[in-house]
């Protein structure tokens, strides 16, 4: 079950949405402004997403004028219920190498994966979480893939209503990926540039995107930070940017 975390007002974490490879699940967020509601990320799965929008607009005190959904990266278990917000009328924002990634070939790359990545990843959650069939088709979802309505290279800053919000180019993990920080409340939305006590994936890439992902944390230093939202594991705080790091050094001197 997904476990939601108000970290400040208007700013929730959410942490432990469905994940098909461990039980530690993949994280998201959002922010409520009095005339916006700014998700991050939009989990794996439609039921998550409809989760995640249901707690936005509930914890909402006026319906919004305004939905956005701002994606950290192209990967699937961030981006997989984006159908929910796309339906809900919201605009998708995220770097512009995601849009680059996501309509790649032809035909484009975001609708190749729902033809290869979806069936696996059914076949995964049957094979290993013990899932029927049914059962796991029914989480999942009729999932369907859309690419970002605007894009920005580099950073950007977005007025919030609450605050400004910094969307800050992260790459190393992958390239697409990106950072969202509220200065107001100090929060940190990592997506998958920080992860929290476990091992972090970096088999995307190899010591040139690691030399690189170390660069993003220390730009991630420099930031007054609360409380980090990681891409993966629980809320945590600045130390575990440096424990990151750390890892990633490690791992450059074995290679
Ligand atoms: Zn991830």
């Amino acid at each position: 079950m997904p476990e939601l975390h108000r970290l400040d007002k208007g700013v929730y974490g959410v942490t432990r949405l469905f994940h098909p490879a461990g039980d530690f699940g993949v994280n998201a967020g959002f922010l409520i402004s009095q005339n916006k509601i700014i998700h991050v990320d939009a989990s794996m799965t439609i039921s998550d997403g409809e989760w995640l929008l249901s707690q936005s607009l509930e914890k909402a005190i006026t319906k919004p004028s305004k939905l956005l959904l701002i994606l950290t990266h192209h990967h699937s278990d961030h981006i997989f219920g984006i159908r929910v917000f796309k339906e809900a009328g919201a605009k998708i924002i995220a770097h512009e190498k995601t849009k680059s990634f996501l309509a790649f070939r032809t035909p484009p790359l975001f609708r190749r994966i729902l033809d290869t990545y979806k069936p696996f990843i059914l076949k995964r959650m049957v094979k290993s979480m013990d899932y029927s069939k049914k059962e796991a088709e029914k989480i999942l979802g009729d999932v369907k893939l859309f690419l970002p309505d605007e894009t920005f290279k580099e950073d950007r800053e977005m007025d919030f209503g609450n605050g400004i919000l910094h969307l800050i180019y992260t790459p190393g993990h992958v390239p697409t990926e990106i950072s969202v920080y509220h200065s107001t409340s100090k929060t940190l939305f990592a997506g998958d540039t920080v992860y929290e006590g476990m091992p972090l994936t970096t088999r995307f890439g190899g010591p040139k995107q690691w030399k690189q992902w170390i660069k993003s944390l220390e730009k991630l230093q420099q930031l007054e930070i609360k409380n980090i939202v990681p891409g993966h594991g629980k809320i945590c705080g600045k130390e575990e940017i440096q424990r990151n790091i750390e890892y990633l050094e490690n791992l450059l001197r074995e290679h």
